[in-house]
């Protein structure tokens, strides 16, 4: 059985007999690995490998920080293929799909390539008499980051990214479920330039992230995940005098003003709703048609493009998208459907019992389709995180509006309309933090930043971009005043040459 190490110090940690846990290949529904779970005294070794590195990176010039990236970058692209089919066989995700997580953190890579002119700090000049006062952006020491299974690739590289170029050291704790593709960045990283120890991967559980938590060297951590635990982890590392952004989970809405283009919105939910086995944070698993005619029309569009889904391995090329991560979670979703069942929704199209010849043990949910959804269901309420697609049908423009602003989670939400005005007051009302108009997934680009509202993101910065640049570092600013050096004022303009 292959066995997944921790990476310290530029090398594995020479894994010690304790606990493990299985990797699975979702695909076949084998156990493909086993990753060793590392505690404390593991994570006091990155420790003390990261504070040997860490003032020197910090004191690297910021043009020299950015050459590593720019490496990094080439590196990965190199890899991409390969890189692409080990995520692929321990999350589940089609390969395109994988290319996509990659190529998504990538794109912070490249913006951390322009890391000098971020860094440049502000400027007064003549704050006062003679008074100059300027501000400048120092890293944090050594950041952490704990991430969730669904994108192994691109958030582990939205926090390390950001946290190095700006010169703090990081310290990895990747999603037990699919640890590899975590390690295999980190080692490219080295093969980068980067100085070992300054980017290291812990795996583990709960008693890892306590340990993070608790560690008096670890000044940052930056967590993803779902969000009983994002709030865990906020509350306790706040609680230890750590800075801490927590993201958590979701339920985006999509609207569907009367107006739209359905052929379009069809097209955008089935990759919305069903892609990635509907395991993104910014999937779009709840629909809103406007109106029963535009919910009649909505619906008899959608359950054909549904049924036209193939369900398959992670590698076939034809797949819209392939298993969830694991058998908990294949039931957990299928209980979900269950539940809707029970609480009077209808069940269009049903993905339950799904198998998928010749893999018959893999952990297939099909395209699931709920109407007649409503606000009072707890299958509603609660984030399902699988390729089902609920609709909740409204009756105007402000009920819609309603349902994402009341919703407890407030990560991204999108509008279909052909009208500016209906779009324009949509974005300016609602109470979401991630705003698509006629864009299904409005993840935002790596020069902006991301960040949901309300249960979906605790503690006050955004990922990546300038947010992210103000999360890994703390501002020092500097008053100053030089006065002239001749106590008679005889020498008052005599300034000092360079020689
Ligand atoms: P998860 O919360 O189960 O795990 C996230 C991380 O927390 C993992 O590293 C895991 O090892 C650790 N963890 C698990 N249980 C823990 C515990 N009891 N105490 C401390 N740490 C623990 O999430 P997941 O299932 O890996 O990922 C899916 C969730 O992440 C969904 O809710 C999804 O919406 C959310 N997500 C949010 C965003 C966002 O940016 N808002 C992005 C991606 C995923």
């Amino acid at each position: 059985m292959r066995m997944i190490d921790h990476f310290l110090a530029g090398g594995t940690a020479g894994l010690t007999p304790g606990r493990t846990h299985r990797v699975w290949n979702p695909s076949t529904g084998e156990v493909q690995a086993q990753v060793g779970l590392g505690d404390a005294s593991l994570l006091d070794r990155a420790v003390a490998a990261a504070r040997a590195v860490q003032p020197g990176w910090a004191q690297t010039n910021p043009q020299r920080r950015a050459r590593v990236m720019f490496r990094f970058k080439e590196l990965i692209e190199k890899n991409m293929a390969d890189l692409a089919h080990l995520l692929a066989s321990e999350h589940g995700k089609v390969i395109d799909d994988a290319k996509g997580d990659i190529q998504r953190g990538l794109e912070v890579i490249e913006y951390c390539c322009g890391i000098p002119q971020v860094l440049k700090g502000e400027f007064t000049l003549g704050a006062g008499p003679g008074i100059d006062v300027y501000s400048m952006r120092q890293p944090l020491g050594i950041g952490a980051g704990i991430t969730p299974f669904n994108f192994p690739a691109m958030i582990p590289m939205w926090m390390f990214g950001m946290a190095t170029a700006v010169g703090n050291a990081f310290i990895l704790k990747p999603s037990e479920r699919d640890p590899s593709v975590p390690v295999r960045l980190a080692e490219l990283f080295v093969e980068a330039g980067a100085p070992e120890g300054l980017l290291q991967v812990v795996h583990g559980d709960k008693e890892m992230v306590d340990a993070i938590l608790d560690h008096p060297d670890i000044a940052g951590v930056s967590f993803v995940g779902s969000s009983d635990i994002a709030h865990y982890v906020y509350k306790r590392g706040v609680a230890a005098g750590k800075r801490v952004q927590a993201m958590g989970g979701a339920k985006n809405h999509g609207i569907v003003m009367p107006d739209a283009d359905l052929d379009q919105v069809v097209n955008d939910l089935t990759g919305a709703a069903f892609g990635s086995a509907g395991e993104r944070c910014m999937a779009l698993p709840v629909v809103v048609p406007v109106g029963a005619d535009t919910a009649d029309a909505l619906r008899e569009k959608l359950v054909p493009a549904i049924n036209a889904l193939r369900v398959g391995v992670s590698t076939d090329p034809e797949a819209h998208y392939g298993p969830v991560v694991t058998p908990e979670h294949k039931a957990r979703v299928e209980g979900w459907i269950d539940t809707a069942e029970r609480e009077g929704a209808e069940i269009v199209i049903d993905g339950r019992g799904f198998t998928l010849q010749g893999h018959e043990n893999g952990f297939y949910v099909g395209p699931t389709l709920i109407d007649r959804v409503t606000t009072d269901m707890e299958s509603y309420r609660e984030e399902i995180f699988g390729p089902v697609l609920q609709i909740v049908r409204a009756r105007d423009f402000e009920e819609a509006l309603r349902l994402p602003s009341e919703h407890q989670y407030g990560n991204g939400v999108a509008i279909f309309t052909r009208n500016g005005h209906a779009a324009r007051e949509f974005a300016s009302r609602v109470n979401v933090g991630m705003v698509g108009i006629n864009v299904p997934i409005p993840v935002p680009v790596a020069y902006h930043s991301f960040g949901g509202w309300k249960r979906s993101a605790f503690g006050d910065t955004n990922q990546y971009g300038t947010e992210g640049v103000k999360f890994w570092t703390k501002v020092k600013t500097v008053t100053q005043r030089w006065p002239d050096g001749g106590g008679d004022g005889s020498n008052a303009f005599i300034i000092p040459t360079m020689g």
